[in-house]
């Protein structure tokens, strides 16, 4: 079975607003398991529109529309679908009493003009608005749906898990079912290199890689009757995946890198302490994202500038002098110095050239060293990472959490 989504407003097209209500639905038909090979956005056009609806019908299943369904004269979704099914429309009392007693709830006068949401064709499946006035439809003719569901997304989301999702679950006998792997510190190439052939001999479940929040991620998606059945033969392939590229998966579905990290301190009770320049706190910021840290957290510093580098950290003038602020043993003098200082088990040091200026030929703008001290221990890693300022300053601080994971 498939569905496409069509989303009706003028402002979808003049770019006024993003087009949640897509990405929510495009998300929650796949959990269906059912695929949505093609989406569109229309204004408030009826000619477009009409357009839209002959177009999706023969090459689609389902129909699903947001948007369009005011009280306003320009509010033409639902008119233009009966129109195109050819059913007319009838008052149903029903949703009227509804609609009135929604205004005099909020004491509000309820004008001619919202009685045309009570208007539905004979034998339509009508959808409670419990966020709203308007109310939603499921229309059928041989054997394609049009589902109509209202603009405004808290209203559209209600209706949809209450009253469509159940329809469509009686409809579909088939699941989907994704799992995804996280990555770091391989590149989206290189990954694929690795395990090309596990990708290509699938096609339940099927395997794609993909870029999120500066991330890699591989996505696996098994469509099965049943759950138990779809990660039954999701797991091997991850195993599979592991043997290849498992050093680089730092964790699975909705666990994030802090919490991984986090985590780790918790149980070996190591505490730790951070001194950034280049990151300027996004690195404690990002620890301090997990509930909990604080057992082990002990303090963070902001150390920019030079003075706050000597003064703060220990970090010996005549390192500045020799080998700048940017260098690998400015990075190791401030570890040392903040885990000293704060006498923690772990400290993380950050300093960089965020840019976009300030860059040179021997250190280019992404140039950072990450100073990790663990028990006495101190290591720097020396990073180019690529971006603007900002996505230089995340990547810095991704792959000072990532160093410390490892
Ligand atoms: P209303 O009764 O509020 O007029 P409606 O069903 O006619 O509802 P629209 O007029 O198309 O819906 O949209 C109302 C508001 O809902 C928009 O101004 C916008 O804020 C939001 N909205 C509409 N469509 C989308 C969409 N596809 N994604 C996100 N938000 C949307
Ligand atoms: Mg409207």
């Amino acid at each position: 079975m498939n569905a496409e989504i069509i989303s009706v407003g003028t402002e979808i097209i003049l770019g006024d607003i993003v087009n949640t209500n897509a990405t929510y639905l495009a998300k929650e038909l796949a959990l269906l398991g059912i695929d949505v090979y093609y989406q569109s956005s229309v204004g408030d056009n009826e000619d477009r529109l009409i357009n839209a609806f002959e177009e999706g019908l023969k090459r689609s299943d389902i129909i699903i529309t947001t948007g369009g369904l005011g009280p306003t004269n320009d509010d033409i979704t639902k008119e233009v679908a009966c129109k195109v099914f050819n059913q007319k429309m009838e008052i149903d009392k029903n949703s009227l009493e509804k609609i009135e007693e929604f205004f005099y709830k909020l004491g509000i006068e309820m004008t001619e003009n919202n009685k045309k949401q009570a208007y539905f064709p004979k034998g339509a499946i009508i959808l409670k608005n419990k966020n709203g006035t308007a109310p939603g439809a499921i229309l059928k003719k041989d054997n394609k749906y049009i589902i109509i569901l209202p603009g405004p997304p808290k209203e559209m989301k209600l209706m949809f898990e209450d009253e469509v999702k159940p329809y469509l679950k009686d409809m579909s006998n088939e699941i989907l079912v994704s799992r995804t792997l996280k990555l770091f510190g391989i590149g989206e190439a290189v990954l694929e290199s690795k395990i090309i052939d596990i990708i290509n001999e699938q096609n339940n479940p099927t395997i794609a890689p993909y870029i999120s929040n500066m991330e890699l991620r591989l996505r696996i998606t098994a469509k099965s009757d049943n759950e138990e059945n779809a990660n039954n033969m999701i797991e091997p392939i991850i195993e599979k995946i592991k043997d290849r590229v498992g050093k680089f998966i730092y964790a699975q579905d909705n666990i994030s890198m802090e919490t991984v990290v986090s985590k780790m301190l918790i149980e070996k009770k190591l505490t730790i302490s951070t001194a950034e320049s280049c990151t300027g706190g996004l690195v404690s910021a990002t620890l301090i994202n997990y509930p909990g840290i604080s057992s082990v957290f002990m303090e963070g510093c902001v150390t920019y500038s030079n003075e706050s580098k000597i003064n703060r950290l220990g970090v010996n003038p005549n390192t500045l002098e020799e080998y700048g602020a940017v260098s690998e043993e400015t990075a190791r003098e401030m570890a040392k110095g903040i885990a000293k200082n704060f006498n923690t088990n772990v400290a993380i040091s950050t300093t960089g050239i965020a840019g976009p200026e300030g860059g040179t030929s021997d250190k280019p703008v992404g140039l950072v060293y990450i100073g990790i001290y663990i028990n006495g221990k101190t290591t720097v890693n020396k990073y180019i990472l690529h971006g603007n300022r900002e996505e230089i300053r995340l990547r810095a601080t991704k792959n000072a959490l990532n160093d410390l994971r490892l």
